[in-house]
């Protein structure tokens, strides 16, 4: 036998593949693409995965290095799957061994073979009576809750009874009392059976939504990328399991993406009562084996549906038939660091290689995603009215100018409050601004504390008596004086989340508040229990960051109030607007989801602002098209296509040096805005630079950053800066 060649791509930020030998007693069985093999690499031994198998080679054999051993275990790349991953690399100019590290679970990037137990799952095998049901209800509702769950659907995974809001001590509290028992989870093929769905379950469609459904059903078989643009509470999620149903019959596997889902397990919820199939989780709160098992079951076709965020376009699904990507317009789909994808860019790539059909669902689509659909690149469709009962909240403007105001609330919105709790409803006050206040100062001699590694002031968090660097993480204690002129009087200046919850509880001293921002649900599972006391009405007001905005069902809130959208309206970010127009409608549509009609309340300081104006008299859709259009005669996306060059040092003239060489060539097609320093100029230390390359078509774009990239090898400064590429860069800031 003769050694043979294989390429192969190896975790390391370089942009090549590596060749090493196969030597012949490492030849049998048969070495396939999509293999791992651990191989030498700069003193280390890694992981490395087959990309090409060839029998000759050009590098003098002399040079090359043996594998080491090759891995033998069930976890295989399957050629979709790594041409997939070759074209999301190619995609984002970024290196290839790197999107293989992001997209494979933690436990295949180690040397050591993954030990995977058995997975386990919970199964229903004792009905409780009404009148036990009744008793257990006063002692623990949870309980209760928790069994209804597993009546209303057999078995579940601790994942998902995690992901759903539940605890340890409850499952082993219905276990203990005999209504459940532990068993290992079977794999077996997903096969659709008649059990399979709970058709009482499905609701009569209305004529818009059987609309689109009929249309989903024609176009099952092939790529077609459709968007779902509908208002909250109009019945989008029902469009998404009535479409699923005919893909699932025919044993094709669904994978639904969600921003968070931690965030709203009632989706989870919803897709679990429909279907009686194995649903598997791909999310953050998973640990490891977990995220192996979902890897493993999607491949090996056992794993029927899977929901996930972003990384779970890389889900290896076996026979995939249908991906919905829901809230597509929600930034955190997209990757900020490293690898900077874009999961729902990525999702539509993937059924495009797959052909076939994709849904988008937004009540606030993006402006990429409308003008693809207006201009009939993808098929639109509306849903115009809420489905049920409950209308849509109004949007009203508060004039802040010219009243004073108490904490960061008008007398207005004081009065609005009020009314609400005296009617027993439940109050939504968001801020987006976490922390007690955006920064302290000596009130002598106008000293600011701020963070030196950032040039930026810290944040107060009052609770733990510390400052806290936004940026970069840093933390200090409170300073007792001035450290400028010895002063003790020292104030915080503005107001965020931690300091508007005392502030609330001191004008409505009889009411219980609770805040829901990232301090207050750190710790796993109070997020959840938090949101279920909300859901039970323990808490009157409510007052949040962002977090808030995202899909919550909260039945009893009547008013939500935005303190602060201003920002937004001047800022240098072409894309604030839209973002602040999404989060207002998103936020508006957690007000009177029910029967009860809702009111928004914004308060700004120029209530006359074309933009909010907009909003208010013509909605989203009408706001939409106007930012099309000025977007149009700018070039900006979706009409022109950018990359953002980012460069970083320790000192500020090499990253605007490093870009300034790069600025000065000559591309076809293709223009370049700066070097600029970026926003936040410093960061950790570190001085950082923006370059945005511009052209009228994705094509010239790509070829420009990929000769770009050729240069930047050959420029001595980019071993002086640290600098990437993010191809669609959707926020400046960083
Ligand atoms: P979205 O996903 O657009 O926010 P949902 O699918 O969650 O909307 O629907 C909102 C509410 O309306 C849910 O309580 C849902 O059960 C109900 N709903 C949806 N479609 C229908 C329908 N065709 N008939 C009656 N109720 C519906
Ligand atoms: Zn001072
Ligand atoms: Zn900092």
């Amino acid at each position: 036998m003769q050694v043979q060649y294989i390429q192969v791509a190896i975790p390391v930020p370089m942009r090549q593949l590596f060749t090493y030998q196969v030597p012949t007693n490492l030849q049998s069985p048969e070495v396939n693409l999509g293999e791992r093999v651990i191989v030498p690499f700069g003193g280390r031994q890694v992981i490395g995965i087959i990309m090409a198998v060839q029998d000759t080679c050009d590098i003098p054999t002399a040079k090359l290095k043996n594998i080491l051993a090759r891995v033998n275990d069930p976890y295989k790349f399957t050629k979709q799957l790594l041409h997939f991953l070759r074209l999301c690399a190619d995609y984002y100019h970024h290196p290839i061994g790197d999107v293989f590290q992001q997209a494979l679970p933690v436990l295949l990037r180690n040397l050591k073979q993954p030990d995977v137990s058995p997975a386990l799952e919970w199964c229903l095998v004792n009905e409780l009576a009404q009148n036990e049901i009744d008793k257990l209800q006063k002692k623990a509702p949870k309980q209760v809750a928790l069994y209804q769950l597993f009546h209303s659907r057999k078995t579940h995974t601790w994942a998902e009874i995690r992901t759903l809001g539940f605890t340890k001590s409850q499952l082993s509290a219905l276990q203990n009392k005999n209504i459940i028992t532990e068993q290992v989870r079977p794999i077996k093929k997903f096969s659709w059976q008649t059990g399979s769905i709970n058709a009482d379950n499905r609701l009569k469609l209305s004529v818009e939504q059987a609309v689109i459904v009929a249309a989903l059903q024609g176009s099952i078989d092939q790529f077609s990328c459709h968007l779902i643009d509908g208002i909250t509470g109009s019945g989008k999620t029902e469009v998404y399991l009535q479409a699923m149903e005919p893909v699932l019959a025919n044993n094709k596997q669904v994978l639904i993406m969600v921003p968070e889902i931690g965030l709203t397990p009632q989706t989870l919820n919803r897709f679990e009562q429909r279907f009686n199939v194995a649903i598997y989780l791909h999310h953050s709160g998973l640990n490891n084996t977990e995220r192996l098992e979902t890897w493993l079951a999607a491949q090996r076709g056992c794993a029927a549906i899977v929901i996930g965020t972003r990384s779970a376009v890389f889900t290896p699904l076996h026979d995939l038939g249908l991906i919905i990507v829901d809230e597509e317009h929600d930034n955190s789909l997209k990757q900020q660091d490293s690898f900077r994808y874009h999961g729902r860019d990525m999702a539509i790539l993937r059924a495009r290689q797959l052909n076939i059909p994709i849904i988008l669902g937004s009540a606030t689509p993006s402006l990429v995603t409308l003008q693809n659909a207006l201009s009939g690149k993808y098929h639109y469709h509306q849903l115009l009215k809420r489905a049920g009962k409950s209308n849509t909240a109004k949007i009203e403007l508060v004039d802040v100018a010219q009243q004073p105001l108490e904490y960061g609330l008008s007398s207005n919105l004081k009065q609005a409050i009020k009314n609400t709790l005296t009617r027993g409803e439940q109050v939504l006050i968001f801020l987006n601004r976490r922390g007690y206040a955006p920064a302290i100062n000596c009130q002598e001699c106008h000293w600011i504390a701020g963070c030196q590694r950032c040039d930026k002031p810290y944040t107060l968090h009052q609770g733990k008596q510390l400052l806290i660097c936004h940026h970069c993480g840093s933390q200090k204690r409170v300073p007792p004086q001035c450290p400028g002129c010895g002063s003790v009087r020292i104030a915080p200046i503005g107001q965020g989340t931690e300091q508007l919850e005392q502030r609330i509880a001191d004008l409505f001293p009889d009411q219980s508040i609770v805040r829901i921002d990232r301090d207050s649900t750190r710790r796993k599972g109070e997020l959840a229990k938090l949101l279920q006391e909300v859901t039970e009405k323990k808490h009157q007001i409510l007052v949040g960051t962002q977090m808030l905005a995202k899909g919550h069902h909260f039945p009893d809130v009547t008013l939500v109030a935005i303190l602060d959208v201003d920002g937004a309206l001047f800022s240098f970010d072409f894309r604030a607007a839209e973002h602040m127009a999404q989060l207002l409608v998103q936020v508006s549509g957690r007000a009177g989801r029910e029967s009860k009609p809702g009111k928004v309340l914004v308060q700004t300081h120029y209530p006359e602002h074309p933009i909010l104006q907009d909003l208010v008299h013509n909605g989203y859709g009408h706001f939409a098209q106007q930012a099309l259009v000025e977007r149009k005669q700018a070039w900006l996306p979706p009409f022109g296509f950018q990359a953002l060059f980012r460069a970083d040092a320790n000192y500020p003239s090499y990253p605007e040096k490093f870009l300034h060489v790069i600025a000065q060539n000559n591309i076809d097609g293709c223009e370049f805005a700066g070097p600029i320093p970026a926003a936040m100029e410093k960061k950790a230390g570190k001085y950082r630079f923006h370059l945005i390359v511009q052209a009228k078509s994705r094509k010239s774009l790509h070829l420009g950053v990929q000769q770009l990239i050729q240069l930047i090898q050959q420029n001595e400064w980019q071993k002086k800066v640290r600098w990437s590429v993010d191809i669609d860069p959707i926020d400046m800031n960083w």
